[in-house]
């Protein structure tokens, strides 16, 4: 896949864009994009299409916001990104100059409609930036980065936005980080910018998550803000004031990637090494304990006593979250490791039962 080489420079850290979660009025748009511009930024964001999740709700304003973001720009040097999601809607945004468009969460999971749009892009030079899909599968991510660079495309970013759960969580869209970061493993030129937005759902989690991604190194932000956030027809309570945008900007904190001081390199190289050695002894002792579950598994075969012991694997679970929570250990975390270690006891002594 073919990224522009000099894209990623381009947008240099942290690149930032901002604006309603969608254009309302002209007056709306004018007075936002103004704000926005004062602190410095020069990429609105403005959702025309809107896609709800339920009939009956505001759906965006249409074709008439497209005229309302090329009359701007006649007066304010900043460039307009919305979202996308038909070959309809390219063909719209394009008739009025927007600049960057975006494949929202809702179309980056259907592989029919973005190689539709992929088709209509074949042979535009225009920045597309790519939201995660609302579930939580990175093979849907790739595979619409894939169809949009197969379309030539070479302007493409990632957004991260967060994953739908069943779970109840004080997030709107679960972060997931470990998706983002194997997303950054397989395109590790793709520029990666999040939506602490969409995954917060509320304004007062924003600047936290914000910080988040720029400690892991993301490229930029993409945030939502309207002039009343209370009033929006969309969003209202993850969506921030200007007041707030400008207090944010000055809070975050921007870490470089490296740093050459021989001091800092020194001492992290020292840290290194010690995890490094503690993985090592912590890799010996799996490899032991799984010797022993070889051994268990033979016996029980022998003694014709099943596989799965309930109440053994609920006193493992018990005993160990408590070591854990004696340690300061989150006990989420004790239990996730002791589910794949499980998983894997499990499939070991099933093999051994099956030869
Ligand atoms: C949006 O950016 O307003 C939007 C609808 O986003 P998502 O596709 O992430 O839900
Ligand atoms: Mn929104």
């Amino acid at each position: 896949m073919e990224i522009d080489s000099t894209w990623r420079q381009h947008l240099r850290r942290p690149w930032i864009m901002a604006g309603p979660c969608s254009a309302e009025s002209s007056e709306q748009l004018r007075e936002i994009t103004k704000e926005i511009y004062r602190l410095g930024i020069k990429v609105i964001r403005a959702g025309i299409w809107k896609p709800r999740t339920r009939p009956n709700h505001f759906e965006g304003v249409g074709e008439e916001g497209l005229k309302w973001m090329a009359s701007i720009k006649k007066e304010i040097p900043v460039q307009f990104a919305t979202e996308v999601a038909t070959p309809q809607h390219l063909e719209l945004a394009l008739k009025y100059g927007v600049d960057i468009i975006w494949i929202g969460a809702r179309t980056t999971v259907n592989p029919f409609i973005v190689q539709d749009i992929a088709d209509a892009l074949t042979g535009v030079d225009i920045p597309v930036f790519i939201k995660n899909p609302i579930n939580p599968d990175l093979a849907l991510w790739l595979g619409c980065i894939e169809r949009i660079a197969g379309a030539g495309v070479k302007k493409i970013a990632a957004i991260h936005r967060g994953f739908s759960s069943f779970k109840k969580s004080s997030f709107r869209n679960e972060p997931l980080w470990q998706i983002a970061i194997e997303l950054k493993q397989h395109l590790p030129d793709l520029p990666l910018i999040c939506d602490p937005s969409h995954i917060a759902g509320d304004r007062s989690m924003v600047t936290e998550i914000a910080q988040k991604a720029l400690d892991m190194s993301y490229d930029g932000l993409m945030i939502e803000v309207h002039p009343i956030p209370d009033q929006a027809l969309s969003d209202p309570k993850q969506q921030v004031a200007p007041m707030q945008l400008a207090e944010m900007l000055k809070q975050l904190t921007i870490r470089s990637d490296t740093n050459k001081d021989a001091l800092f390199t020194s001492k992290l190289e020292e840290l290194r090494n010690k995890i490094d050695s503690i993985d090592h002894d912590l890799v010996e002792h799996l490899a032991t304990r799984m010797t022993l579950i070889e051994e268990i598994g033979q016996y029980k075969k022998e003694n014709d006593v099943t596989i799965l012991q309930l109440e053994r694997w609920k006193a493992i679970l018990t005993s160990r979250k408590q070591w854990g929570k004696t340690l300061n250990l989150n006990s989420e975390f004790i239990e996730d490791i002791y589910k794949t270690i499980h998983t894997e006891s499990i499939r070991k002594q099933t093999d051994i039962f099956n030869n």
